[in-house]
């Protein structure tokens, strides 16, 4: 008996030295610190390209998290604008190299949550107009788990094998941030990962799940310009004009029939006139109309074809109505405004759902639907999808608050609503959680 309980000791002992440390009690000792850094970035948020302070923080917490930090990194295509890019490597033998991302920004918001570390923060934008300032969509929420993440993963270096590439990205609102990562070498100079992770909060989604989609999960998004000219002259004499007001409301209807009609409808397209502006008064027809227009697809070839429609739909209406050649409206694909679809790769999507599975349990994993937004994490897996990358969100919402709102179909405040408030502790939990076993799973 004697001996058999001092097997039992031994064996009992034997099994705490070498059990394996779990992400969860890690979490649990780091989630006061982590709530602290994320009520301090929520109250100093930070404009897209200006996220100077953001990023000194970021850099600091990765370096005494283990990481050999890289400040200041990202080249825009705009030489004026200096970036605030922090990567962070952290080596721990031979292994896969691998990318996990956060970004940094905040939105032009005036904050309306009445919490207690809500933003009162001003700032210019790039107008040079005062602007109130908020982390509307939460990435102050990834800034936290991401370095949680960190230091999880620094203290489980007995269970994975690498490198480890954390990127904090500036500029994900305006679309440019991670380019400007990868324009100056990001891969290069750090390593091709073998696999790359982010993740999004989601403001209709309970905290402690995790959603995420196969395949697509996020839009092409592009920015077009048109100028519809006309030619101008007085209101009561329309016979001696060309109204470019009555083009544009022809141009804005027709462009809808780009998606109803001219399109395979299980392949989605959205073609949006966000602003239209022309004429100074009543009885003036106006030489010009200016449109600006937002168009979402997935496919490359669905989006070639939208933006080709969209073009010749305009240029036919103008010369239908007999607008001289040299007058056809002028239609301009922006290439500073642009971000490709996100591909969430199906393998790995499979993959990283059977570990969430594990760690979370069967009912807090959903796959959720696709979205017509877009999120330059895309820029990350390469035009050609060839790096497999995965984007999964985190929920944000309070169960209770859940449950009414599938009830009564109330909407809850949606990201970039001046309401947003994740409920810190169990969101950021979840992405520390999420992250950190989906890399462990990849190196171990
Ligand atoms: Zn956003
Ligand atoms: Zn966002």
């Amino acid at each position: 008996m004697k001996f058999f309980s001092i097997v039992c000791f031994l064996i009992f002992c034997s099994s705490v030295a070498f059990a394996q440390q779990a992400p969860q009690s890690i979490v649990d000792a780091e989630v006061p610190s982590l709530l602290a850094i994320y009520t301090d970035v929520h109250s100093h948020p930070e404009l897209s390209g200006h996220e100077e302070r953001t990023a000194a923080l970021v850099a600091k917490e990765l370096r005494s998290a283990g990481c050999q930090v890289t400040e200041h990194f990202g080249t825009y295509d705009d030489p004026k604008l200096k970036s605030y890019g922090v990567i962070g490597v952290m080596k721990n033998g031979d292994g896969p190299t691998v990318l996990v991302r956060t970004d940094l920004d905040a939105l032009p918001v005036e904050e309306e949550t009445g919490l207690p570390y809500a933003s009162k923060v001003t700032a210019k934008n790039d107008e040079g107009k005062d602007v109130h300032v908020m982390h509307a969509c939460g990435h102050d929420v990834h800034i936290a788990a991401f370095i949680g993440t960190a230091r999880a993963l620094g203290k489980l270096k007995d269970q994975w094998h690498g490198t480890i590439v954390f990127a904090a990205q500036p500029a994900e609102e305006t679309g440019n941030g991670a380019r400007a990562l990868l324009k100056a070498g990001l891969y290069d100079r750090f390593g091709k990962p073998a696999f790359a992770l982010g993740f999004h909060d989601k403001a209709d989604l309970q905290t402690g799940h995790i959603g995420v989609t196969e395949g697509y999960t996020s839009a092409n998004v592009d920015s077009i310009d048109v100028t519809v000219r006309g030619v101008g002259g007085h209101g009561a004499y329309p016979h001696k004009t060309k109204d470019p007001i009555v083009l544009a409301a022809e141009m804005i209807n027709a462009w809808q029939t780009i998606a109803s009609r001219e399109n395979n409808p299980l392949d989605p397209i959205v073609v949006t006139v966000g602003s239209i502006h022309g004429g100074t008064k009543r009885n003036i027809i106006p030489d010009e109309v200016k449109m600006q227009l937002t168009v979402r697809t997935y496919k490359k070839e669905v989006r070639d074809k939208a933006l080709a429609a969209l073009d010749r739909i305009a240029r036919q209406i103008a010369a239908a109505a007999g607008v001289p050649p040299e007058r056809a409206p002028i239609v301009t694909v922006r290439k500073d405004e642009v971000c490709p679809a996100t591909y969430n790769n199906p393998e790995l999507t499979r993959r990283l759902v059977a570990v969430w599975k594990k760690t979370l349990g069967d009912e807090n994993v959903e796959i959720v639907d696709p979205t017509m937004g877009g999120e330059d994490f895309s820029e990350y897996s390469l035009p050609d999808h060839s790096i497999p990358a995965v984007n999964f969100h985190f929920g944000a919402v309070d169960a209770a608050k859940m449950a009414d709102y599938k009830q009564t179909g109330k909407e809850l405040p949606s990201l970039h609503s001046s309401k947003f408030a994740p409920v810190p502790e169990p969101t950021i939990r979840t992405g520390v959680i999420g992250m950190t076993t989906a890399v462990l799973d990849l190196m171990k």
